[in-house]
């Protein structure tokens, strides 16, 4: 039958390790399983899901906004298990594609950030929570004062970013840090 798993939480929550973790023990199983990522998060490794510290999964690195070429690999690999990693920079087309992955019977584990730093519901992940049978929301350290952090906190040369920033910003000169509901600033204009 078939499964949705989703993992959310802020940056720094551990999500991907949580995926990686979850992988792993596919593979211990001796079932087969394809890791999906956004071209768009090019931080690391182009063919890895790596987790913060340094483990890593073998996974397609595919354009965020062309469903088609995901579908084409499942149709090669018919994996028994599919994951998704940084699920948000995905187009909205990537829940019709998890739908029927789930109506065929298959586990499909996402795990993503549930809001971007402007604390508002980020891309397609508020639907795939919706769908899910089960949702794990992981929780940070606030960088400011060590309580559990559920915010991302963008800061632009060293000052909370603007709620009219855009959201993605490839290359940028921001920076990200974990922080709790107390401590998160935003600026208004
Ligand atoms: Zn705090």
């Amino acid at each position: 039958m078939g499964y949705l798993e989703v993992i959310c939480g802020s940056m720094f929550s551990g999500k991907s390790e949580e995926l990686i973790r979850r992988v792993k023990r596919v593979i211990i199983a001796r079932k087969s399983v394809a890791v999906f990522k956004p071209a768009i998060d090019n931080r690391y490794d182009k063919n890895s899901v790596f987790s913060h510290d340094g483990r890593s999964v073998e996974a397609h690195v595919v354009d965020h906004l062309n469903p088609l070429a995901i579908e084409d690999i499942l149709r090669q690999e018919d994996p028994d298990v599919v994951a998704f990693d940084e699920a948000q920079f995905f187009g909205p087309d990537i829940v019709g594609v998890i739908d029927r992955l789930v109506a065929a019977g298959k586990r499909v584990i996402v795990a993503g950030l549930d809001m971007d730093f402007a604390r508002r519901p980020f891309g397609s992940m508020p639907v795939l929570m919706a769908m899910a049978d089960e949702v794990t929301k992981l929780k940070a350290i606030c960088a400011v004062c060590g309580e559990p952090a559920t915010f991302n906190q963008r800061l632009i040369n060293g000052r909370p970013a603007s709620k009219k920033d855009p959201v993605i910003v490839i290359g940028g000169k921001d920076s990200y840090e974990a922080r709790c509901r107390h401590c998160h600033e935003l600026e208004e204009n």
